[in-house]
């Protein structure tokens, strides 16, 4: 796969940690050019300085997914520096699980302005760049980042997969939009993977949830993503692989 990824021009959000920084990676390790967002900058540059340092290309942008004027300025400075986006990695997000009876409404309405308005924003940053990638005859792929959560039912985790129910509709009616226009529309629905997400959750029964599945079963790690997110925009161009839902083999 790696000579269809040399050269692309790739944009990953939430790429400070966990599975956003290991696509970064990836991605500029087979040869595409990298702009990384996410708000933790000392995060970003140290993922540039080491793309940098392995001789590949790398850009930062600390940009919180709610400053549109800020996705829009990282958007213009990309098409100056590195050229047409044709590479959406739309990752960013968070996982605030609670019971509504807690009344976290500021978790969940953060979950929603990342999770959701956020990929729109993304989606609304970088769109004319892949539609214009697509039309000079190359690749054009966006993808979206959602999760098994989308399809399953979870206590107190109910805001958190109504996002990602929302990433992976977002997707197949993107799909409708772009695909006659040559613009691969890719939802990936992971299920438990090793990252820092699961860090942010407050929520006790959430918490004792998952520390038992981390016991019950070897999890993904990133790298699995990164690899699996690799393998979808290396396709040739007539294929467009929808959805994929990639777990760990004993989680059910
Ligand atoms: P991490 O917590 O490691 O990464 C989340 C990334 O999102 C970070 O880079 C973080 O950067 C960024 N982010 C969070 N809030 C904002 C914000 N307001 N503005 C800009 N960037 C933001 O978790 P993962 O790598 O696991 O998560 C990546 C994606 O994968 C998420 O969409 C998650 O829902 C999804 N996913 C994860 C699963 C898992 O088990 N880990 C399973 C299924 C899906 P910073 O804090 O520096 O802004």
């Amino acid at each position: 796969q790696s000579s269809s990824l040399k050269d692309r021009i790739a944009v990953v959000t939430g790429a400070s940690s966990g599975i956003g920084e290991a696509t970064a990676r990836r991605l500029a390790r087979e040869g595409a050019a990298v702009a990384v967002f996410a708000r933790r900058k000392d995060r970003l540059e140290s993922l540039v300085k080491s793309i940098r340092d392995g001789g590949g290309r790398a850009q930062a942008f600390a940009v919180d997914a709610k400053d549109r004027s800020g996705l829009a300025e990282a958007a213009r400075v990309i098409a100056g520096e590195f050229g047409v986006v044709d590479l959406v990695v739309n990752n960013a997000g968070v996982m605030l699980p609670a019971p509504f009876e807690d009344h976290r409404l500021g978790d969940f309405e953060q979950m929603i302005d990342v999770n959701v308005t956020g990929a729109v924003r993304i989606v609304d940053a970088f769109v004319d760049p892949l539609i214009a990638a697509a039309a000079k005859g190359g690749r054009a792929d966006l993808v979206n980042i959602s999760s098994v959560g989308a399809h399953g039912v979870y206590a107190n985790f109910a805001v958190y997969c109504a996002t990602k129910a929302a990433m992976t509709h977002l997707s197949r009616n993107l799909r409708a939009e772009l695909g006659p226009k040559q613009v691969r529309v890719a939802v990936v629905e992971p299920g438990l993977v090793d990252t820092e997400l699961q860090s942010h959750a407050t929520d006790a029964a959430a918490q004792e949830w998952l520390a038992q599945t981390r016991k019950a079963f070897a999890w993904l790690a990133a790298d699995d993503i990164a690899e699996t997110i690799a393998y979808v925009a290396g396709l040739p161009r007539h294929i467009n692989l929808e959805r994929i839902t990639v777990v760990p083999t004993q989680q059910v």
